[in-house]
């Protein structure tokens, strides 16, 4: 017979180092560092650049509490000997700014992903047999692209209750709420989790009445109880309600709004904004002939480096069954990057990765809660410090909240190794950062205790915890 060379491949399709679908956090972060290192990366988007986090989620979130901590800040201004007349509100204005930030980050994004030259197609994607991915439905047309691997992060979308049928006027998401047209008198938030608490708080300080409906016994799960203690106290004393323990019903509209059934009562509000959480958004992704899988609560199956059952496809971000978190798409976007190149990524550990949460006052935490590390087994050491016995704390005219440190108990009955580090107050989410390394790099309190602190500066509350953990307190 004679020898046959193999056919001669085609190409049938646009061929890249790597096709992302999906252009949030996780999807952007994949393509940016991808092409960072040299690769030559598609991104499909079918919605808009930036995903939840720049457009309905972390950015818009943040501005509007931003409006509400300015607001605040001119109702004190009296405490500073400073006349600022009534404090009054002009939404428009408020909303206004947010879309800018909103649309300057998003134009941003896309110069970075031009400058970077990772080709941007406008369109729904799904993936095939053979790492072929079809793009269609949007400006770029019907496209079929190859890659030597494929990155899904198609990201998550609001869940929803049945009997709260959104209509984006009474009742209404995360998606709706940031761009909610005037502010309410009264809202019902369903959910007391992150995103659900970073309402209540601002639109408690705009001046809605608002009260919470939480079905667990205790808003912000995660944090340590002592914590959410100080939150749930400050919520309580701006005149909010928190109901926790409780299931919602249903409800009846009732005028320009609606009554909540709440535990056999009724409950008038303007509004209701469903905070339960997001549900990974893997519908419609294609697929077939494929070996990625789907896990019964609709999140895209991964190994600990995030790849698939399908050789050559990785996912990241919301869709995958880890912290939603917009910084844990950006790691996730690194580490996917790394295997396709055939490096050696550390796998994150989820249990000690940042969390942030921007109500007043501010949470931040990493690592265990104490009720967690004992329900893990360990004998903890604990040290709350205060930010009221804290100068700078006073002179931003924001004493509440603590630090708290969990540490293990060494054999000499000593707090050794920091297993995490819980803040409350101003600006913490800013101050996690040497909790964090502390945490992941597995520090001691002896190490941590000989740090310095710069003086006056809020973190000086982490530093008098670490001291005082060794036994020798300073201040505190
Ligand atoms: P997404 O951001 O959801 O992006 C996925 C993208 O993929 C979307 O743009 C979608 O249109 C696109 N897409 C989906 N399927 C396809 C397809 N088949 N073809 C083409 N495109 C597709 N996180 C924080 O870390 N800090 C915060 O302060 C914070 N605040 C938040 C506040 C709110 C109100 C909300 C809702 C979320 C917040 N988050 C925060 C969470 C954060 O927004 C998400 O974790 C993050 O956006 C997830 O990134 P992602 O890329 O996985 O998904």
């Amino acid at each position: 017979m004679p020898e046959t060379s193999p056919p001669e491949v085609v190409p049938t399709a646009e061929h890249y180092d790597v096709v992302v679908i999906g252009g949030g956090p996780g999807g952007y972060a994949t393509a940016l560092y991808g092409a960072s290192a040299g690769l030559n990366v598609a991104m499909i988007e079918k919605g808009k650049l930036g995903g939840t986090c720049l457009n309905v989620g972390c950015i818009p979130a943040k501005e509007l509490l931003e409006t509400a901590a300015a607001y605040v800040h001119v109702t004190e201004a009296g405490d500073y000997g400073i006349t600022a007349g009534e404090a009054s509100i002009d939404w428009s204005t408020s909303l206004a700014r947010k879309d800018k930030i909103v649309g300057g980050l998003v134009s941003g994004l896309g110069s970075l992903l031009k400058g970077r030259k990772v080709t941007v197609l406008d369109g729904h994607g799904r993936l095939h047999a053979g790492k072929r991915v079809s793009v269609s439905g949007g400006s770029s047309g019907d496209v079929e692209l190859t890659g030597d691997a494929v990155v899904l992060a198609p990201g998550s979308v609001p869940r929803t209750l049945p009997g709260f049928d959104v209509d984006g006027k009474v009742v209404m998401t995360s998606d709706e709420f940031l761009s909610i047209a005037e502010l309410p008198k009264s809202a019902a938030i369903i959910g007391g989790g992150v995103i659900g608490c970073e309402f209540a708080s601002l639109l408690t300080d705009l001046g809605t009445k608002v009260t919470v409906l939480e079905a667990l016994p205790k808003i912000l799960p995660g944090l340590d109880k002592d914590l959410t203690k100080v939150i749930e106290k400050s919520f309580k004393a701006r005149g909010m309600e928190i109901r926790t323990g409780v299931t919602v019903e249903g409800h009846s509209p009732s005028g320009s709004g609606t009554t909540v059934h709440v535990g056999g009562e009724g409950l008038d509000v303007d509004v209701v904004v469903v905070s339960v959480g997001r549900r990974p958004n893997t519908d419609d992704l294609g697929l077939d002939g494929t070996a990625v899988t789907i896990s019964d609560r609709g999140f895209i199956e991964v190994d600990e480096l995030c790849r698939t059952g399908e050789p050559g496809v990785w996912a990241v971000g919301d869709a995958i069954a880890t912290p939603a978190l917009a910084h844990i798409g950006f790691i996730e976007g690194v580490i996917a990057i790394q295997g396709i190149l055939g490096e050696d990524p550390a796998p994150v550990d989820y249990a000690k990765v940042p969390w942030a949460v921007y109500c007043r006052p501010e949470a931040a935490f990493t690592g265990l809660s104490e009720e967690a590390a004992k329900e893990a087994g360990y004998e903890v050491v604990t040290q709350k410090s205060r930010f009221n016995h804290n100068g700078r704390a006073m002179i931003v005219n924001q004493p509440e909240g603590m630090v708290k440190v969990i540490a293990e108990k060494g054999a000499d009955g000593r707090a050794g190794t920091i297993l995490g580090v819980h803040m409350v107050g101003p600006w913490v989410t800013e101050q996690l950062g040497q909790g964090y390394l502390a945490v992941n790099w597995e520090a001691t309190v002896d190490d941590m205790a000989a740090l310095i602190q710069p003086h006056p500066t809020l973190t000086e509350v982490l530093g008098e915890a670490m001291l005082s953990l060794t036994g020798r307190p300073l201040h505190g």
